[in-house]
C-alpha cells in the first residue's frame, strides 16, 4: 500500500479523549488512511518519534469576520495548532448587511472587539448582502486553514430593522429575521450568536443590537434553529462579567433562567459565556448546577469557558499603557518602540514623568491605576506568568522593595528593551488563581473557547489559549491540579468539533480529515506578545507566536512549519453540519 504521508512512530493523542498511544498515522487524499503499526510506504514520510500527534484544533470562538476576506492563514491563530477557526461570535459580523451599513458593522465590530475599524474598512471588499452570499464570499477565496461562521444577531436586526435596529422587534421584523436566519443556516452557518451585554459597545458608545431583545425574538430565532434542525447557538450573557461594563450585578441569573427553559423546550446545541468574576466567584457554580439539570431533561448546553484571565495587558506595545496619561509620556507615544525606550531611559525624562500628574481625563479608563489595581497588576515576564501569585504583583515588588509602585511599573515596562507587559486580570483571577477556572475547566459539560482569535487587537492576544492549555495546563501547573494529555487535546479538538457538529474532523481515525497537529511538547510555548503593524493599510495589532508545532497539517498538507506559513492552499469554507465517516470513532 502505498500512501500520499506517513507519520511514523509519534505519540497519537487521538482527540477521543482516550490515553496516548504509540502509532503511526497514514494519510491518502487528505483523508487518514489508517492509524497503527502500519506498514507499506508513503510519498512522504515523517519521523515523528518524540512528538506527538494530534487532530488539528477546532476554534469555536474567534473574530475573524473581516480577516478571513483577506488572510488566507489566520494569523495569530494558525501558530497554535488551529486548523478550524469558527467565527461570527457574539452577535457581530459582517452579513447579512445592507450596502448602506458597512461603516455601520466596522463600528460595531471595532468597538465590542478591539479590531481597527481602518484595517476592516481597507480590506474588507463586501461582495455580498445575505448570510449566503457572505459564504459563498468566503469560500472563492484560496484558503490556509478552515473557517466556518455563524449569524451574528445585530447584523440581521440591522438588515431587518434599519434605524429601528435598537426597538423592540414586531411580529414582522421576526418573520423577517427568522427568514434570514433559516436561509442562513441552509445556506450553511454552522449557528447563531447572540450578544446581550451591555458592556459591549460600538465605537460610537451604542449597545449591539439584540442587547435587549425580548424572549419572543430569542425564542422564535430558537425555533427556526431547531426546524432547520442545525446549528449552534452562541450567546453572551449579560452580567458575564459581573457588574463590569455596565451590567446589572447578578442579571446573568435571568439569562440561565430563559437559556435552561428555552434550551429544554428547543433542545439546540447551545453555548453561552461563563467567566468567574470578583464580587460573585461562586456563582458559576448554580449556572452549571442549572446546565446539568436542563441538559439531563434534554437541553444540549455547554458553558463556553477559558482556559486562562480575562483582562488586558498594558506596556508600550499596548494600547494600554498607564503613562499615557502624563504629557511627557504623551509626545514620546508617536516614535517607535526603540527609539521610545531609548528616550524613557533617559534618568531624567523619567523623573518628568514620573512627577507629573496625570491628565484629568473625562472618563476612567483602566489603565489608570490606583493603588487596588497595583494589586492586582503583574509583570507578564519571560517566563510568561499568566497565573501569578499575589506577590509577584507591582504591590507586593513595591512594598518590598520599599519603593512608589509608579516607579515599580515605569522600570518594570523597560524590561526586555521595553518589550514587557503587565498583566490585568480582570476575570477568572477570583483569588489571584484559577482555581474556579479549573473547577469549570474540569467539569466536562464546558466547552473550551473564548480565545478571541483575530479581535482586542490593542491590548490582548488570546488567540493562544490553544496553546496556553496545553502547555500550562498539562504538567507545569504549580499552583493547583492541570488536565491529562488527552483530557486537554479532546478539548481542542473531538470535543468542540462534535458539539458543532463537524463529524469530518477532530479526531484522528480512518476516514476523518488529515488535519494535524505535530506537536514537540517540551519546548511548547510561547512568545511574548508583540506589536505588528500589518493589518490592511498598516494598522497595528498584538500577536503572540509559539515554540513546538513542528507542523500544522490541512487535509495533510503542511500550512505552518516551525511557525513558517506555507503556500498550501487546502483550506475551505466550512458549510454546515459534516457526518462521520461510518463505522469510525465518535
Ligand atoms: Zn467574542
Amino acid at each position: 500500500m502505498t500512501y500520499d504521508l506517513i507519520i511514523r512512530g509519534g505519540t497519537v493523542v487521538d482527540g477521543t479523549g482516550t490515553p496516548p498511544r504509540t502509532a503511526d498515522v497514514a494519510v491518502t487524499d487528505g483523508v487518514v488512511a489508517e492509524v497503527g503499526r502500519l506498514d507499506g510506504s508513503a510519498r512522504r514520510t515523517v519521523d515523528a518519534d518524540g512528538l506527538t500527534v494530534t487532530p488539528g484544533f477546532v476554534d469555536v470562538h474567534t473574530h475573524f469576520d473581516g480577516q478571513a476576506t483577506w488572510d488566507p492563514h489566520l494569523t495569530p491563530s494558525c501558530w497554535h495548532g488551529v486548523t478550524t477557526a469558527i467565527m461570527g461570535n457574539c452577535g457581530i459580523g459582517f452579513a447579512p448587511v445592507r450596502p448602506d451599513r458597512h461603516e455601520w458593522l466596522i463600528a460595531l465590530m471595532e468597538g465590542v472587539e478591539d479590531i481597527p475599524g481602518s484595517a476592516l474598512s481597507e480590506g474588507i471588499t463586501w461582495e455580498w448582502e445575505s448570510f449566503g452570499e457572505y459564504l459563498d464570499a468566503l469560500e472563492r477565496m484560496p484558503r490556509a486553514v478552515d473557517v466556518g461562521a455563524q449569524i451574528p444577531l445585530a447584523a440581521v436586526r440591522a438588515f431587518v430593522m434599519g434605524d429601528r435596529a435598537h426597538d423592540t422587534a414586531t411580529g414582522a421584523d421576526l418573520d423577517a429575521m427568522s427568514k434570514i436566519a433559516a436561509d442562513g443556516l441552509r445556506a450553511g452557518a454552522l449557528g447563531m450568536s447572540f450578544g446581550r451585554t451591555a458592556g459591549h459597545r460600538s465605537a460610537s458608545g451604542e449597545p449591539v443590537p439584540g442587547t435587549y431583545s425580548e424572549e419572543d425574538e430569542l425564542a422564535a430565532l430558537m425555533a427556526v434553529m431547531a426546524e432547520v434542525g442545525s446549528g449552534v447557538l452562541q450567546v453572551v450573557p449579560a452580567g458575564v462579567g459581573g457588574a463590569m461594563g455596565g451590567d446589572q450585578r447578578h442579571s446573568i441569573d435571568a439569562e440561565i433562567e430563559w437559556i435552561t427553559r428555552l434550551g429544554r423546550q428547543y433542545r439546540i446545541p447551545l453555548t453561552f459565556l461563563a467567566m468567574v468574576n470578583e464580587q460573585d466567584p461562586h456563582d458559576w457554580r448554580s449556572w452549571f448546577a442549572a446546565v446539568h439539570e436542563a441538559n439531563a431533561a434534554g437541553a444540549a448546553i455547554r458553558p463556553q469557558v477559558a482556559s486562562r484571565a480575562f483582562g488586558m495587558l498594558m506596556g508600550h506595545q499596548s494600547r494600554m499603557n498607564p503613562f499615557r496619561h502624563r504629557r511627557t509620556y504623551r509626545e514620546l507615544m508617536e516614535l517607535p518602540l526603540r527609539q521610545r525606550v531609548q528616550r524613557l531611559r533617559d534618568p531624567e525624562i523619567r523623573a518628568r514623568i514620573l512627577a507629573e500628574p496625570p491628565d484629568p481625563s473625562p472618563e476612567p479608563t483602566a489603565d489608570q491605576l490606583t493603588d487596588h489595581i497595583f494589586k492586582r497588576l503583574y509583570p507578564l515576564g519571560e517566563a510568561l506568568d499568566y497565573e501569578p501569585a499575589p506577590e509577584d504583583s507591582i504591590a507586593a515588588i513595591a512594598e518590598r522593595q520599599g519603593r512608589d509602585p509608579w516607579e515599580v511599573t515605569y522600570d518594570v515596562l523597560l524590561g526586555a528593551d521595553g518589550r514587557e507587559f503587565l498583566l490585568l486580570p480582570l476575570l477568572n483571577y477570583a483569588g489571584n488563581n484559577y482555581d474556579h477556572l479549573y473547577n469549570m475547566m474540569s467539569d466536562p459539560v464546558s466547552l473550551q473557547g473564548l480565545g478571541d482569535g483575530g479581535a482586542h487587537c490593542g491590548i490582548i492576544c488570546d488567540a493562544s489559549m490553544t496553546t496556553y492549555l496545553l502547555s500550562h495546563w498539562v504538567g507545569r501547573r504549580t499552583r493547583g491540579p492541570g488536565l491529562s494529555l488527552e483530557t486537554a487535546v479532546h478539548r481542542l479538538t473531538g470535543d468542540p468539533a462534535g458539539f458543532y457538529g463537524l463529524g469530518d474532523r477532530g479526531v484522528l481515525a480512518p476516514g476523518r480529515r488529515a488535519d494535524i497537529n505535530l506537536i514537540d511538547l517540551d519546548r511548547l510555548g510561547l512568545h511574548y506578545p508583540e506589536r505588528v503593524e500589518d493589518l490592511p493599510g498598516g494598522a497595528g495589532r498584538l500577536i503572540q507566536r509559539s515554540d513546538g508545532y513542528v507542523e500544522t497539517m490541512v487535509l495533510g498538507q503542511t500550512v505552518v512549519a516551525e511557525g513558517e506559513l506555507t503556500d498550501a492552499r487546502p483550506g475551505g469554507l466550512v458549510r454546515g453540519r459534516r457526518t462521520a465517516p461510518v463505522g469510525s470513532a465518535v
